[in-house]
């Protein structure tokens, strides 16, 4: 590893540690029906989740109001972000879960309160070291999602606190005020409009959306 790169505050997890296996298995059950399959990313989202919100002082899963508390942040659009959501109780829907896809097999896990953060980067080394702990398994995908249950914080992870800039995302329950688009005139939410000349944008008016509209020839 490049020692100038922006490895910030590690934390030095204590050798050999894990959670209780009952905890991990009840988490992974549940995660992997919310989720449609069981894979390795259910087995290490439920893992990263278990170890960011205990490093934060926190029981996984978050119980009711300190949920209130948390924000979380998944760094890929995969398997891996559906396991955070399913074992801590965070949601993109409440926005107490935020997609930040930096294709990274990562999570932050920010505590409001006191603005401590911890980020916990999967490791990909752990995927060498599967069949040690998971012998019995016939192929690598069943012998990860196994392995996974039990190997050790400090293979699995890198964890280091960090701090979020939170100017950046919407907290948890805010509303922006509805802007409407000076061209089509509709209610652009979430604080989402553009600047347009003749004043604020929607995506679409502005040319910035993820779609192209089609012309009826083109339909
Ligand atoms: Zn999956
Ligand atoms: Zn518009």
């Amino acid at each position: 590893m490049n020692q100038d790169s922006p490895r910030y505050s590690p934390i030095e997890l204590p050798a050999a540690a894990k959670p209780p296996r009952e905890l991990v298995n009840s988490l992974v059950e549940a995660a992997a029906r919310a989720h449609g399959h069981l894979c390795p990313g259910q087995v290490i989202g439920v893992r990263m989740a278990i170890l960011g919100l205990r490093l934060l002082d926190y029981a996984c899963p978050l119980g009711y109001p300190e949920i209130k508390n948390l924000m979380g942040f998944v760094e890929i659009e995969r398997c891996l972000a559906d396991a955070v959501a399913s074992a801590t109780g965070l949601r993109f829907g409440r926005g107490s879960l935020k997609l930040v896809d930096q294709g990274l097999l990562a999570a932050t896990f920010l505590d409001m309160p006191s603005d401590r953060a911890v980020r916990i980067l999967s490791r990909d080394d752990a995927r060498d070291k599967a069949a040690e702990y998971a012998p019995a398994e016939a192929n690598a995908h069943a012998a990860q999602t196994e392995a996974y249950r039990v190997m050790p914080d400090d293979q699995l992870f890198d964890a280091a606190w960090v701090s979020v800039d939170r100017s950046r995302f919407l907290a948890p329950g805010q509303r922006p005020p509805k802007v409407p688009c000076a061209s089509c005139g509709v209610l652009v939410r979430s604080g989402q409009a553009r600047s347009g000349p003749g004043g604020p944008l929607c995506a679409v008016c502005a040319g910035d959306a993820y779609f192209k509209p089609l012309r009826p020839e083109e339909t």
